[in-house]
């Protein structure tokens, strides 16, 4: 990023800032004559990186005036969209079709919808053409211009549709409405340039730009000083991170930098790309006392054919050496990972390296997809889709090894003592509190809910598989 465009996108910070200004004068003389403040309610679906836009979104939204509701019958709702899946598309329409109700009652209230969704044509015709209620859209690039789009919609009571194809622009310092007060999503860039043959992110996301490390450090720095103790760096590609900066830095540099600020007790990181993932990266994390002993390495097939027509750029004994390093350099790390069943021409060789890969990998736990037809990307196109009986039959199969690799996993911390961070009361028995391993895993034990947002040391008892029963410590 150069200083023309730093400048631009600090002129426009400022400029959505004075918007937020204004509305919120406006806002503040309504609740005056009506008593009451105006409600805001978002539904986020989809990935880490639209939760963390949904807490800039409420962040602008409380600035002007509003309050969350946990309703969908509130006088601002917006749904903040996924299409990584077919049928994620679904989802919004029945919300749509039900809000669209409430409408009815409630011609004032204001329908928006952002997100990736709104980055594929067909779709916003359908919202013009089905859902005419709507009254702005927008999409990945610009979530910055709420305000202003508010403000256009307020103005000229028409429709207001922003949708940018791509965007080269990062615009900082806008307020932002955190759902944890002692865990923080941090993005660290924007978009991918890797096109793997079926993922529908490069089409909806842009193309990678990297935010300034000043900027980030700085945002972490405010972060540990509100109290927040674990930071979750955000990509798409963090491996990639910085190639476009005017002075480029690597990963590993930027976490070496974020190691040193007071306050920070653990860092994360999603997601890598086995492609990118290099030796300088593992050696930061092995000396690291912070970068949390545990990594998201996607594989998708263990097949080096079946690698080349998904445009992973990476062999299976690219892969496995890549395990192999990272295992020796960082012996407690726990490996989790992304596959995919049934990507068109799969063939049982191919899905027999797959199970070599998970077998020889022995991953604490991996997300299973069945291959879901994604239009728009190339592998949608492709000739051999493999039959749906034939994948579900890998699928089950893949499902039972990854169990028994994750089994042999589960426990090795058992009767140990482990810094954990507590996160919140127990969902299921509000007697125990629930907290977090390095390696992520959780762990429930009897506490004070004042230790949330504490990292405390848990012996931990018991493994049940994917969690431990604990015992908290003296402290
Ligand atoms: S790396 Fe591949 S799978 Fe991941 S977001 Fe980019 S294109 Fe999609």
């Amino acid at each position: 990023m150069d200083n023309m465009q730093a400048n631009g996108n600090a002129l426009e910070s400022a400029k959505q800032q004075e918007i937020i200004e204004e509305l919120s004068k406006q806002y503040a003389l309504e609740e005056e004559k009506t008593g009451k403040k105006k409600t805001y309610h978002i539904v986020t679906f989809g990935c880490q990186m639209n939760s963390r836009d949904s807490e800039k979104i409420s962040g602008i939204l409380k600035q002007i005036g509003y309050e969350e509701t946990d309703s969908e019958d509130a006088d601002f709702i917006l749904y903040n969209t996924c299409t990584v899946r077919e049928n994620a598309n679904n989802k919004v329409y029945g919300h749509l079709g039900y809000v669209g109700k409430l409408k009815e009652k409630n011609p004032d209230m204001l329908i928006a919808i952002c997100g990736c969704m709104m980055q594929e044509p067909q779709a916003v015709e359908r919202i013009k053409e089905k859902y005419k209620f709507v009254d702005i859209i927008f999409g990945t690039h610009n979530i910055f211009k709420l305000a202003e789009l508010l403000r256009t919609r307020l103005l000229s009571d028409r429709v207001v549709i922003d949708l940018w194809k791509d965007t080269d622009m990062i615009v900082e310092d806008l307020p932002s409405d955190r759902k944890y007060s002692f865990k923080a999503g941090v993005n660290i860039m924007y978009g991918c340039n890797n096109f793997c043959s079926y993922c529908i992110v490069p089409y909806v996301r842009g193309r990678e730009r990297s935010r300034n490390p000043e900027d980030i450090i700085a945002e972490i720095k405010d972060l540990a000083s509100d109290g927040v103790v674990e930071v979750m760096l955000l990509g798409q590609n963090v491996n990639s991170y910085g190639k476009n900066l005017e002075k480029p830095m690597t990963f590993a540099m930027l976490l070496r930098e974020i190691e040193k600020i007071d306050g920070i007790e653990r860092i994360r990181f999603m997601t890598s790309h086995p492609k990118d993932l290099s030796q300088e990266l593992i050696d930061v994390m092995k000396d690291s006392k912070k970068i949390c002993k545990h990594l998201h390495l996607p594989l998708q097939s263990g097949s080096t054919r079946l690698l080349k027509i998904m445009n992973r750029r990476y062999t299976k004994e690219g892969y496995l050496d890549l395990v192999d390093r990272i295992r020796t350099a960082i012996p407690d790390i726990s490996l989790t990972t992304d596959i995919i069943v049934g990507f068109p021409g799969e063939t049982e060789e191919d899905f027999q390296e797959t199970l070599d890969v998970v077998e020889k990998a022995c991953y604490e736990s991996a997300f299973t997809f069945l291959y879901s037809k994604r239009t728009g990307t190339p592998a949608a196109a492709m000739e051999n889709q493999v039959e749906e009986s034939v994948a579900k039959e890998r699928f089950d199969r893949l499902l039972k090894l990854v169990k028994k690799c994750s089994a042999k996993a589960a426990g090795k911390d058992q009767n140990t003592v482990q810094k954990v961070l507590v996160e919140e009361i127990n969902t299921q028995n509000p007697n125990l509190l629930t907290g977090r391993l390095s390696n992520n895993l959780l762990v429930h034990f009897k506490g004070d809910e004042s230790l949330i947002g504490k990292i405390v040391d848990v012996y931990l008892e018991e493994s049940k598989g994917f969690y431990y029963m604990g015992k908290l410590m003296e402290q």
